[in-house]
């Protein structure tokens, strides 16, 4: 079978795959403890050698997960021989992370969440992606917010299509957020940043001002943002067309 020899056999079960197991089933139990999702809610992913996914299975309560239920599939979603125990199936969110992995060959794994701030300004119509918070800015850069698109469908890899390339954390319409890593424990820090930084512009909102930072410090977080992920000029830069909120960021105003 064409299959067999990428299929990872008890011999090949090395230390990498029970590491990341247990990462995924860390970052799935503080997932659920922080308040991101409820019950069977979320997914996480990472990547299993070049050729594989080690992923969360549907249906299965988050706070419950155990290291033998994750999945193993191709990097088309399918299952491989042995990737699954009693049946179980990857969630039909993995659409999400497989383009996600597709179009960054930089990304280890992925995220996804229903935070609860960060779902209630897309329901409002809030955008995360002004620049508010000096480390939201230095880590994640700009937060987008993508279209709306019906959970599970294939809208869901459509709507982050043209940004996920371009940015590590986004604002999915009414259904929370994606994120992407190095590790699954780096992808959820950002999952964690990006709902801190919807709590506390919605209680800036609700106080009555969000002031957004002066452009000549924009600039400043910018370069750390350069310096610290070795990011090009161009990929460091805010996401000006997706805020508005200030003039616009440009390096030499
Ligand atoms: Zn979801």
């Amino acid at each position: 079978m064409a299959h067999d020899k990428a299929v990872p056999s008890e011999t090949t079960l090395h230390q990498d795959e029970r590491a990341l197991r247990t990462e995924i089933v860390r970052v799935c139990r503080l997932m659920h403890e922080r308040g991101l999702i409820a019950a069977t809610d979320g997914n996480v992913s990472t990547r299993l050698g070049e050729e594989h996914l080690l992923t969360t299975p549907t249906g299965v309560p988050k706070g419950l997960l155990r290291e033998e239920d994750l999945v193993i599939t191709d990097l088309q979603g399918q299952v491989v021989p042995g990737g699954a125990h009693d049946g179980a199936r990857p969630s039909a969110e993995l659409r999400l992370h497989l383009e996600a992995y597709r179009l960054r060959p930089d990304v280890a794994a992925v995220v996804h969440a229903h935070p609860p701030m960060t779902t209630a300004l897309t329901v409002a119509g809030v955008s995360l992606a002004p620049c508010v918070i000096p480390e939201t800015l230095v880590n994640l850069g700009t937060i987008a917010t993508t279209a709306y698109a019906t959970p599970t469908s294939e809208q869901g890899p459509q709507v982050i299509r043209a940004l996920i390339g371009t940015h590590d954390a986004l604002a999915l319409d009414r259904h929370g957020a994606v994120t992407v890593g190095q590790s699954p424990m780096d992808a959820y820090g950002k999952m964690e940043k990006v709902e801190n930084t919807a709590v506390v512009l919605a209680a800036a909102r609700a106080l009555g001002q969000v002031k957004i930072l002066p452009l000549d410090e924009i600039r400043r977080l910018v370069a750390m943002r350069r310096e610290h992920l070795g990011l090009s000029a161009e990929a460091a830069a805010p996401d000006c067309a997706r805020c508005g909120a200030c003039p616009g960021f440009r390096w030499n105003d």
